[in-house]
C-alpha cells in the first residue's frame, strides 16, 4: 500500500464519521486527485475517550469497506515513542515518531565527532534549488546543529527499530515529527536532521517540522504569512534535495500538523507544492468532532440542547480542559459566552457562532476553541453523546464531509 503525493490525516475521535471523511476523499478522487486517507488518533486522545488504537482500526476498516475504497488507507499511532508505542502496534501501519522532547538533550561525544566528520564535506556555501538564499556551512555549525538534534534523531532510531522488530516482514509507514517545540528549524537543520535520519537508517516518509507562527487547535493560522512560505519553500528545496543527496524514499515529503483550518495557509502552500512538484501530508484531526456539535446544534430539540450542555459543562471545567492544550489555544476569556446566555441561543446562532466561517460576523473563536477542547466531556457522556450521534448521523456526516472537502481539500489539494 503507498501513500500517495498527498495525504490526509483525518482524526475521528468518536470513531463515529469514518464514512463520511471517506466520502470527502472519494469527492476530491471525483475531482481527479487521489488523496490517500490516513486515520490518526494519539495517545492522549485515546487516553482522554478511553478507547483503545484496535478501535479506530475497526472504524477506518468499516468505512473502507462500506464505501468501497480500493485505494490505500492507513491508521496512523499518532505522536508516539518508546513508552506508548507498544499499544498501537497490532492497530497501526502508519508511526509518528514524536522526537521533539529529546531536541538538545546530550549525545555522546563521539557520535557527534563522527557525524561532523562524515558530513563536513559540506562546508562552504550549500545551495537548494528552487531556492536563492545560500547557506554558509562549517564544522562549528555542523557540530551545533548535532547537539541540538543528534540525540532526537538516535531516538526516533531507536523506536523505528522497535516496531521494526515488532512487525517484521509489515509494511509501515514512518514518519518522523519534532513540531511540537520552541523554534522553526532552519533550513540547514532540517538538512542536516534528514542526514541524521538517513544515516539511522530510518526510511522516513514524512516529515513534520515545527513552522513559524501558531498553529492553534482548529481556528486559523496566526504569525506572518511571509516569513511561513518563505520557510515552507525552504523546506520543500531541502526535502528534495535530500533525497537524492542521502538515498531517502523518493516520496518522502512535509507533514503539516494541527493542519485543520489553517485557511489563510492553503493557496501558499498548494502555490509551493506545485512550484516544487511536491507532496504534502495534512493532519486534521479535532475540527471533526466540531462537526459533530455542529451537526447536533443544526439538528435542534434535544440535539441542540445536548449541544448547549457540552458547552456549560466545558465552561465550568475551563482550567482542567486547557490545560493539555495550553501552548495551542488562545481563548479570550472575558470575551468567551456564559453558559446562560448560550441557553437562550437557537440553532441557527449557535452554528452561526460555532462554524469556522470568517465572513459570518457571528462566528467566535473563543466559543470555537473552548468546545475544541472539550471534547472529553461529550466522552464522559458515553452512551448519551454516542446515541445523539447515530440519530443525528445524516446532517453531522453532512457536516463532516462538507467541512473537509469544501474547506480543506478544495483549496489545498484541488487549488480551487
Ligand atoms: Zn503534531
Amino acid at each position: 500500500m503507498q501513500l500517495s503525493t498527498y495525504s490526509i490525516g483525518i482524526g475521528d475521535r468518536f470513531a463515529h464519521q469514518g464514512k463520511a471523511q471517506l466520502a470527502a476523499i472519494m469527492k476530491a478522487r471525483e475531482e481527479g486527485v487521489l488523496i490517500t486517507p490516513v486515520w490518526n488518533k494519539s495517545f492522549r486522545e485515546h487516553s482522554t475517550i478511553h478507547t483503545q488504537p484496535m478501535d479506530t482500526r475497526q472504524a477506518a476498516d468499516a468505512a473502507v469497506k462500506a464505501l468501497n475504497w480500493n485505494e490505500a488507507y492507513f491508521v496512523d499511532a499518532d505522536h508516539v515513542g518508546l513508552k506508548t508505542v507498544d499499544l498501537f502496534l497490532d492497530a497501526s501501519d502508519f508511526f509518528t515518531l514524536d522526537v521533539a522532547d529529546y531536541i538538545e538533550k546530550p549525545t555522546a561525544e563521539k557520535d557527534i565527532d563522527a557525524f561532523v566528520n562524515k558530513f563536513q564535506k559540506y562546508s562552504g556555501e550549500l545551495a537548494f534549488p528552487g531556492i536563492d538564499e545560500k547557506f554558509e556551512v562549517n564544522q562549528s555549525k555542523i557540530r551545533e546543529i548535532a547537539h541540538k538534534y543528534l540525540f532526537a534523531v538516535q531516538e526516533a532510531g531507536r523506536i523505528y527499530r522497535h516496531i521494526l522488530s515488532k512487525k517484521a516482514g509489515d509494511q509501515f509507514v514512518v514518519e518522523v515529527s519534532m513540531d511540537e517545540t520552541k523554534e522553526p528549524q532552519t533550513p540547514l537543520e532540517m538538512f542536516f536532521i534528514l542526514a541524521a535520519i538517513a544515516q539511522e537508517g530510518i526510511p522516513v516518509r514524512t516529515i513534520a517540522p515545527k513552522f513559524t507562527g501558531r498553529f492553534n487547535k482548529g481556528v486559523d493560522y496566526v504569525g506572518d504569512l511571509k516569513q511561513f512560505t518563505k520557510e515552507f519553500e525552504q523546506d520543500l528545496a531541502v526535502i528534495q534535495m535530500v533525497k537524492k543527496e542521502f538515498s531517502l524514499p523518493s516520496d518522502l515529503k512535509l507533514s503539516v500538523h494541527s493542519g485543520s483550518d489553517k485557511f489563510s495557509l492553503y493557496k501558499p502552500i498548494h502555490q509551493a507544492l506545485r512550484k516544487f512538484n511536491a507532496g504534502l501530508h495534512l493532519k486534521t484531526a479535532g475540527t471533526t468532532w466540531l462537526e459533530e456539535v455542529i451537526g447536533l446544534a443544526m439538528a435542534g430539540g434535544d440535539g441542540l440542547a445536548l449541544a448547549k450542555k457540552i458547552y456549560r459543562k466545558a465552561f465550568d471545567r475551563f482550567d482542567e480542559l486547557c490545560l493539555p492544550y495550553a501552548t495551542v489555544i488562545d481563548i479570550d476569556t472575558v470575551v468567551l459566552p456564559q453558559p446562560d446566555d448560550v441557553d437562550k441561543w437557537d440553532s441557527r446562532m449557535f452554528v452561526g457562532k460555532l462554524k469556522h466561517d470568517r465572513r459570518n460576523p457571528l462566528y467566535d473563536l473563543n466559543f470555537r476553541q473552548l468546545l475544541h477542547v472539550g471534547y472529553k466531556v461529550a466522552a464522559e457522556m458515553g452512551d448519551r453523546y454516542l446515541k445523539a450521534l447515530d440519530q443525528h448521523a445524516e446532517i453531522i456526516g453532512q457536516n463532516v464531509a462538507e467541512n473537509i472537502f469544501e474547506r480543506h481539500i478544495k483549496v489545498l489539494f484541488l487549488g480551487k
